[in-house]
């Protein structure tokens, strides 16, 4: 099985996705635009840290420049020159008042490394530790260093010292004491200044938050970032790196050299100081991505209401039929088949329409047609309201109703009442209003798989479809046989000119016996079928069909001509022969076609007319005036007519002095009706047949009756001085070989 997912969820995944998309699209335009101006707000961040870190620079720049200036004012040449080291001594101690606070002690060295320190205490240096001494430049500010012989942190300012012929003699230099550089440094405030940190060309910590790290080099643990390290950082230009402190955190670093020395000025910038540019944009972002996922949820459960109160009306309108307000046909389907599940229950199923509904609509306007489906749709809901039944519309003027019922005898029985009641309705409405009914029935014994209420509705459809339009019947019930039937017309209907051109069809003979003295006085010719496919068939078998399909007006001229050729045949070979009545059809509606057809075949026979008579139907679809028009004409040719079926319809009286037939045929059904087991009529019958036979003789009409069987029947018809008589009790119906031999016996 194919699994297919329902065009509402699809619609609901779908807004989804739209939603999403939307939203991705809104935080992408979003972030796009906020990282743009994150961007410049992190730039001018660093910017506002140079200036603070050029700051800083300024300040040690400043407090260097204060020692040198410090320094030279000790440079007062004529104490070096002559290199007597007590001279210098003498010197150190006499102006040492002029000494900087910051300076622990000061010293001359000559260039082969002899120094004199202002303690008075010689020492002997490493000359090209002192780039003064090597000529490089004037004032040099050493790397960290210890005071020799003691823990004291220190570095050193020196000048390169000349004589009057301007040739270098040696350095003179101060140790600075880095406790009070760093204070001097850090008393003054620019920003957090616990960031600000110096080291120098080799990466010692001269200045440092930490006291334990002074003296120190310090280099990343990690991989990526062991470039960062403060010798490394030392040798590049001014700076900012990313770089990790031995605890681990990130941090930017950045980094500026000190013009006076070789020394990095850094200040370290938090991860959590970029961060705090950045909380306000995620807080944005955060708060935006919360309110697109919010307007998202709201959107998909408006959708889904909406959806839903799309569905529940479409419920409604898939449940309930808006016209009627009865349930839809699918609805019905539904309850019908869990009734149906009841395995001991008889059940009843109706389909119901009215007739002629689209000539209705369309003579009478949608708006009575609408009114008349209402109508029709309460009285079906009154009639069954009474019984477990439920009922449903479907298409137009359909219905269709199910029954759980007790007997098909009793349900039937009220049935007919019903639909009786609904034919007295009609009288009153102006619209026609003749509706029909197909009807099905489910018995506990056949119940089965296959038996569904789409399959019952089916059958009552077909049971339906059978019924003809001329108002006879109102309703037809399915059975199998109806379904046989059907198959064989059909059956029929393909076969039926074939069957005529392979001459297929052939005629019996019927003797009518004068009552006076029992002797023939003529014959009706009967039609037969002989299909090599169906057996032989009786006339109600295809003449029924053929009426409908107007295949009988061509079996009519067939009978007629092979009528005339047997006529024509005995009458050649001079042999008695009665007069034939041939039957038309109740098809032919226009006197003057009828004629031509018939006069034309006729006329290519030697037989003389009288020989030949016409039975036509009282209840034909020709009307008063035609048939008479008819009669005359054929008179005027020189055959008889009879009414045949005389009797059988409503307007039998008065049409007898209209239309001038030769004889009345009185329908079978005079006979039967009136006829008890035992053969005989029973008196108030008797009295009725005589009173109409009276009636008929006054008029100057021959009187046939048929179906006689009984000879009690014939007797009474003697008696009562009817002229003829055809039924069983003289003869069947005979073939052309037995005819002859009848009329043989019986001239
Ligand atoms: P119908 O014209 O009333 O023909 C008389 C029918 O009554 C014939 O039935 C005949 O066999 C039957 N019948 C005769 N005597 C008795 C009897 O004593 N008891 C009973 N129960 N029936 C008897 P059949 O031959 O089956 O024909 C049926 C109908 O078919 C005819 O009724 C006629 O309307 C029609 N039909 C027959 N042949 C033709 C034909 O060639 N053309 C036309 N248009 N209709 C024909
Ligand atoms: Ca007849
Ligand atoms: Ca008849």
């Amino acid at each position: 099985m194919k699994q297919s997912i329902s065009p509402e969820k699809a619609k609901l995944f779908s807004t989804l996705l739209v939603a999403s998309l939307f939203m991705i699209t809104v935080l992408t335009l979003s972030s796009l635009f906020t990282s743009h101006s994150l961007k410049r707000a992190e730039q001018q961040y660093f910017e506002s840290l140079e200036k603070t870190i050029e700051g800083y620079q300024k300040i040690v720049s400043l407090q260097l420049t204060s020692y040198r200036n410090a320094l030279h004012a000790f440079y007062v040449d004529e104490y070096f020159y002559n290199d007597d080291k007590e001279k210098i001594k003498e010197f150190f101690k006499k102006y040492s008042y002029k000494m900087d606070e910051s300076f622990i002690g000061m010293y001359f060295m000559d260039l082969e490394g002899n120094a004199v320190l202002s303690s008075g205490t010689e020492i002997k240096m490493h000359v090209e530790k002192h780039p003064g001494a090597l000529g490089k430049q004037k004032y040099y500010f050493s790397d960290f260093g210890k005071l020799p012989g003691t823990n004291i942190q220190t570095f050193a300012v020196e000048e390169a010292v000349y004589d009057n012929n301007k040739k270098l003699i040696g350095v003179i230099g101060a140790s600075v004491k880095l406790d009070s550089f760093a204070q001097k440094i850090l008393g003054i405030k620019l920003g957090t200044n616990d960031s600000f940190m110096i080291w120098d060309r080799l990466g010692y910590f001269l200045v440092h938050p930490r006291k334990d790290v002074i003296g120190l080099t310090y280099t990343p643990d990690s991989e990526e970032f062991k470039n960062t390290g403060t010798l490394a950082l030392s040798k590049g230009k001014s700076s900012i790196v990313k770089t990790i402190d031995d605890a681990g955190r990130q941090m930017y670093l950045m980094t500026i050299r000190i013009p006076e020395s070789s020394w990095t000025l850094a200040i370290k910038i938090p991860m959590t100081e970029i961060e705090k540019i950045y909380t306000p944009e995620k807080r944005q972002k955060l708060l935006l991505i919360t309110f697109s996922f919010l307007l998202i949820l709201l959107l998909v459960s408006l959708e889904a209401k909406v959806l839903d109160i799309f569905q529940k009306k479409q419920i409604i309108a898939t449940v309930y039929d808006p016209l009627t307000n009865l349930w839809t046909r699918q609805r019905f389907e539904q309850e019908a088949t869990k009734m149906l599940r009841n395995p001991h229950s008889k059940f009843m199923l109706i389909e119901a329409d009215i007739r002629g509904f689209k000539f209705i609509n369309q003579n009478y306007g949608e708006e009575n047609a609408d009114k008349l489906i209402l109508f029709f749709s309460k009285t079906l809901n009154k009639n069954i309201s009474e019984y477990n039944a439920i009922i449903g519309r479907g298409f137009a003027d359909h219905f269709y109703i199910l029954i759980k019922i007790h007997s098909v005898h009793q349900a039937m029985a009220k049935f007919k009442s019903i639909v009786d009641s609904y034919i007295d309705e009609a009288k009153n409405f102006e619209i026609p209003f003749f509706p029909k009914f197909g009807i099905s029935f489910l018995m506990p014994g056949e119940k089965s798989k296959e038996t569904t209420i789409q399959s019952l509705i089916g059958q009552a459809s077909f049971a339906k479809s059978t019924i003809k339009d001329n108002m006879l019947t109102q309703y037809s019930i399915y059975n199998s046989k109806l379904l046989e039937k059907i198959n064989e017309e059909r059956f029929i209907e393909s076969h039926m000119q074939q069957a005529l051109d392979a001459h297929e069809f052939f005629v019996m003979y019927q003797p009518k016996i004068s009552l006076s003295d029992d002797k023939i006085v003529g014959a009706e010719a009967l039609v037969r079928w002989n299909s090599p496919k169906l057996g032989l068939m009786t006339p109600d078998k295809f003449i029924p069909l053929f009426e409908r399909n107007g295949f009988i007006t061509k079996l009519d001229y067939y009978v007629y001509e092979e009528v005339f050729k047997f006529v024509q045949t005995r009458l050649m070979k001079g042999e008695p022969i009665v007069p034939i009545s041939v039957n038309m059809s109740r098809n032919h509606n226009k006197p003057e076609k009828f004629m031509h057809d018939f006069m034309d075949i006729f006329n290519r026979y030697s037989i003389p007319s009288n020989l030949i008579q016409l039975e036509i139907l009282e209840r034909s679809v020709m009307d008063n005036s035609t048939l008479q028009d008819i009669t005359e004409k054929l008179h005027k040719e020189g055959f008889t007519v009879a009414m045949d079926d005389f009797g059988s319809g409503e307007s039998s009286l008065n049409m007898l002095t209209k239309i001038p037939v030769d004889v009345l045929k009185f329908d079978r059904e005079f006979l039967n009706a009136s006829t008890d087991s035992e053969g005989r009529i029973d008196k108030k019958s008797e009295k009725f047949i005589h009173i109409l036979v009276y009636l008929s003789k006054n008029l100057e009409k021959q009187t046939v009756f048929e179906g006689v069987e009984t000879q009690a029947q014939r007797d009474f018809l003697r008696s009562i001085e009817c002229d003829q008589a055809q039924g069983f009790f003289y003869s069947k119906p005979l073939s052309e070989q037995d005819f002859m031999q009848f009329i043989k016996l019986h001239s």
